[in-house]
């Protein structure tokens, strides 16, 4: 009888992560049973629901999944995708858990999603779909400002939040802080300037931190600033393209490829991202885009020769069959999950410098921290204290101006820098400072860990170290 080799299957999302968290936690002196406890999923739900569209009754299948309740709420997207099912969400439950403890919010983590395409329906479709899935989690606690607080993720947006906190606030008007129950609204719905940025936002806020800490950089075999830099990008959606967008102008970043749907786009000049993006929306995808060349195998562009890779589209974009074609020598995850652990390995052995999806895309998270804080506080940041602050600011301008005409000294104060300083700060402003606050500290908490201990391998590892040890200490705190 002759063996046949093949290769092993592939893991899935939920392996990569679990097989992660469990290389983290073998480093760690953690009480027996106690890191089972935390890696496991404590529950998750699955509903099938019927809704009458076009003259029919079509059934939808919904999850969601509670990965840990050490902190309450719990939070976590809603996600609208073929592709949704229990292994995903419970993967990407599992690592909200450990993201929000790395960059230190009071949630567990939780994830849930819609198995469907939400381009085969209308507006009015979804938004019946969306109000009847938002009644089947209220039912169960699934979506509470004090126990579960979804948000936007693939496929969903400030439309679906803002009919699912409608739908909330219809079954429970007696709760003043309905509108808490799920984050990533419009602003005039209760939502908070800055979020719909956020995750990229955090992602640039992260790599400029990586390029202030050069034992970082130098492990990737890169130096100076982003100015400069060739960086592909693959996913033009939210994340994506406000990662772009901001690297680009605010950095001086060359985007030389954005990877699509349709194909791949190239311009080693960089490509004006603002156009593009106009393109994608005219055109429905990146083809033909005017000055670039086209390559219509969209994951050649993750093998392009360039100084950082940012996969913000899907969850295991590089694996083993491409890990080992990639030539970025840092590459930052925009995206969940979009290294499976096997490609991990792979580029780990080849010296890659990873900054981990738990910790490259938290700002998202924490925009919504502050978002329901906002909601919780039925005020606006900065609402109190702004005009105090400008009138504060007021009389020291005043004060040098006097000095200088009293003493004849000839100082002038332009009137650029007056109004800079003069005016303080507003919601959007408080919300960057908070996010970029929250990226420094989280990645400078990672770094300690890696620098002082030989067997922590990179960045990945040493971010589920510091979320594992936070998440063992509440556990701790209740007497497990
Ligand atoms: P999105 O739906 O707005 O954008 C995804 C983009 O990827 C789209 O432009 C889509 O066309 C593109 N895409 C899909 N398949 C592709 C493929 N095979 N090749 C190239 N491009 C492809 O989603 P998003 O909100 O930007 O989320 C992207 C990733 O970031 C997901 O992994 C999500 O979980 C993660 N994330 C999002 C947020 C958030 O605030 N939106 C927060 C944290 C993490």
């Amino acid at each position: 009888m002759s063996a046949v080799l093949t290769a092993p299957p592939a893991a899935s999302f939920r392996d990569s992560v679990d097989r992660m968290f469990t290389e983290a936690a073998q480093l760690m002196d953690l009480p027996p049973g106690l890191e089972e406890k935390i890696r496991v999923c404590n529950s998750t739900y699955v509903v099938r629901f019927g809704v009458r569209l076009r003259g029919e009754i079509h059934t939808f299948t919904g999850y969601r999944a509670v990965h840990s309740e050490h902190q309450e709420p719990v939070k976590g997207g809603i996600r609208y995708a073929l592709n949704v099912d229990q292994d995903e969400v419970e993967a990407l439950a599992a690592l909200m858990s450990y993201k929000c403890a790395l960059v230190e919010l009071p949630f567990g983590g939780s994830k849930g999603g819609l198995t469907i395409d939400p381009r085969a329906w209308d507006e009015d479709e979804l938004e019946k779909i969306t109000r009847r899935f938002t009644y089947e989690l209220s039912r169960r606690r699934l979506i509470s400002p004090a126990q579960n607080v979804p948000a936007p993720d693939m496929g969903t947006g400030e439309r679906e939040m803002a009919w699912m906190a409608d739908a909330y606030k219809r079954l429970h008007p007696e709760d003043i802080d309905a509108r808490a129950c799920v984050t990533g609204k419009p602003i005039s719905f209760g939502g908070i300037a800055g979020r719909i940025e956020a995750t990229g936002r955090g992602v640039q806020y992260a790599l400029r931190e990586v390029f202030r800490t050069p034992s970082v950089l130098t492990r990737a075999g890169l130096s100076g600033t982003l100015d400069g830099k060739r960086i592909v990008v693959q996913g033009l959606g939210n994340v994506g393209f406000h990662a772009a967008q901001f690297l680009s102008t605010e950095d001086g970043a060359r985007i030389v490829a954005v990877a699509e749907r349709d194909g791949a786009v190239m311009n080693p000049a960089g490509l004006n991202i603002l156009e593009l993006q106009a393109h994608m929306k005219s055109t429905g995808g990146v083809r033909d885009f005017p000055g670039a060349t086209f390559e219509p195998d969209s994951a050649k562009a993750l093998e392009l020769d360039c100084d950082i890779l940012i996969p913000a589209a899907l969850e295991g974009a590089i694996h083993r069959g491409n890990a080992e074609g990639i030539r970025a020598p840092l590459i930052v995850e925009a995206a969940n999950g979009p290294i499976t652990a096997e490609a991990d390995a792979i580029l780990r052995a080849r010296g890659v410098v990873i900054v981990p999806d738990l910790y490259a895309n938290a700002g998202g998270v924490t925009v919504s921290y502050f978002e329901w804080v906002k909601n919780l506080g039925h005020i606006s940041f900065g609402r109190m204290e702004r005009r105090q602050e400008e009138a504060r600011h007021r009389i020291l301008v005043e004060e040098l101006e006097r000095l200088s005409a009293d003493e004849g000294l000839g100082w002038t104060l332009s009137e650029g820098f007056k109004q800079k300083y003069l005016r303080g700060a507003d919601e959007l402003e408080l919300v960057r400072s908070g996010l970029d606050d929250t990226m420094r500290g989280a990645l400078q908490n990672m770094v300690a860990v890696l620098e002082t201990n030989a067997k922590v391998p990179d960045l990945r590892t040493a971010g589920y170290m510091v979320a594992i040890s936070r998440i063992a200490a509440s556990y701790r705190a209740l007497g497990l």
